[in-house]
């Protein structure tokens, strides 16, 4: 079955009640049971059945199952948000004392987290590529995960999944990746080695921009050494299944960051649409970085153009496709403002992988907590403008950018 057809044939596309193309919206806390004994049985998992939403819901459920399959993981848990399934991918594992390596190009919010980590002993040494090469001098006794992003956001380097996945492994240490900017069209990171993957849903998933999610794939192929990741230690038992078992009925529970019922039909009906979507946006984002790569006074950055960093992964690991990011450099950030504020059609707004063109100016935005260091480290220039391609038709866009970049005056 080939990608579209599996959205919406795949085994884990379901006849639900009442013979429904689609799951109910089971918008409910709680679940009744005829007697204490049923309801036992499910808290026991010895039935099927849901007894609480944050625990498990029906309609979460449907997500999960499809997400997991088009991944082609062992099991999917869906989260609050892509912040809240990062978060745990990594607590689920870690405990004071431990390390994780990861790449300086990472979105923002994740440097920022892993900020916030470090008041619980947890510390992060970053490289500046996500090569084994970078990463493998890093590596210590308190090594315990390597994190980065399949295409990171906005430098729009290409990670070698592969080569990094061969090194951990190599190490005894695990492969978490960050596969929103690529999303399950592109690129399926279990396939290539990654042990875990997380997406914020929030973007191209859901795909319209209604709904704030995550989800955390664990593809249960990692061999825990349970003297070295303490975290996973009682659930020895388990084996390979260990994580996906703690983060289900442990960690993911008991703090409470489960995806609301609505949001993951929002995100079941995005995801339907997901291949015909990044098809559309992935060739509009490469004509649209052509287009202004022969404007004066831009550099543009897309993986589809030649001596871009990405170009090679690009061709050898996503189809030859991009991606629906793009970013260009105009010379100073005025002249940035100034062609922000003159776009007809892009919309100035955060996130990404929404239906409509998005533009923003990451410098003064979504990287106001890191240091200047950090921002240059991240690929972050005064000057750079954020683009996240939308379906509109690519001649209105090239238009649009082509008009602002060319009256603005500021030098
Ligand atoms: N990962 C990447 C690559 C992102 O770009 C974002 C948000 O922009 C996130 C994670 C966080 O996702 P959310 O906003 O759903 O928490």
């Amino acid at each position: 079955m080939e990608f579209n057809t599996k959205l919406l044939h795949g085994r884990a596309v379901k006849k639900y009640a009442d013979g429904a193309t689609l799951p109910q919206i089971s918008q409910v806390s709680a679940f009744q049971y005829d007697s204490a004994q049923e309801q036992e049985d499910v808290f026991h998992h010895k039935a099927a059945g849901f007894a609480y939403s944050r625990v498990a819901n029906p309609t979460v459920a449907a997500f999960e199952q499809r997400i997991n399959e088009i991944e082609g993981g062992n099991a999917a848990i869906a989260c609050s948000s892509g912040m809240f399934a990062i978060t745990l991918s990594l607590l689920n594992m870690l405990c004071a004392g431990d390390e994780i390596i990861a790449g300086m190009g990472l979105y923002g919010g994740s440097i920022d987290l892993f900020e916030d980590l470090t008041k619980f002993d947890i510390r992060t040494r970053y490289v500046a590529h996500m090569t084994p090469e970078e990463i493998e001098p890093l590596i210590n006794e308190k090594t315990r995960v390597i994190y980065g992003e399949v295409i990171s956001n906005p430098s729009l380097e290409i990670m070698d999944i592969r080569a990094v996945a061969d090194l951990a492994h190599e190490h005894g240490l695990p492969l978490i990746v960050d596969s929103t900017t690529a999303s399950p069209y592109l690129i399926n990171p279990i396939t290539l080695g990654a042990d875990i993957v997380v997406h914020s849903t929030t973007k191209y998933i859901n795909g319209s921009g209604n709904s704030i999610g995550g989800i955390i794939i664990d593809s249960a192929k990692f061999k825990w050494d349970f003297d070295r990741f303490r975290a996973l230690d009682g659930y020895r038992q388990f084996k390979n299944l260990a994580y996906t078992i703690r983060l289900r009925t442990d960690i993911w529970e008991n703090m409470g960051g489960c995806m609301a019922p609505m949001t993951a039909f929002m995100n079941v009906i995005g995801l339907e649409t997901l291949g015909l979507r990044m098809q559309r946006i992935c060739d509009n984002a490469a004509e649209l970085a052509k287009n202004l790569a022969e404007l004066d006074g831009v550099e543009v950055n897309h993986p589809s153009l030649t001596g871009c960093t990405g170009y090679e992964l690009a061709n050898s690991q996503l189809h030859g496709k991009g991606g629906g990011i793009l970013t260009f450099r105009v010379g100073s950030r005025e002249r940035a403002y100034e062609v922000i504020n003159s776009l007809k059609y892009a919309v100035r707004a955060t996130s990404l992988g929404d239906t409509r063109t998005l533009v923003i100016h990451p410098a003064s935005t979504l990287y106001i907590r890191s240091t200047q260091e950090q921002r240059i480290a991240a690929g972050v220039y005064d000057d750079l403008i954020r683009v996240s391609v939308g379906i509109e038709d690519v001649s209105d866009l090239i238009e649009d950018f082509t008009n602002a970049i060319r009256t603005a005056k500021t030098a």
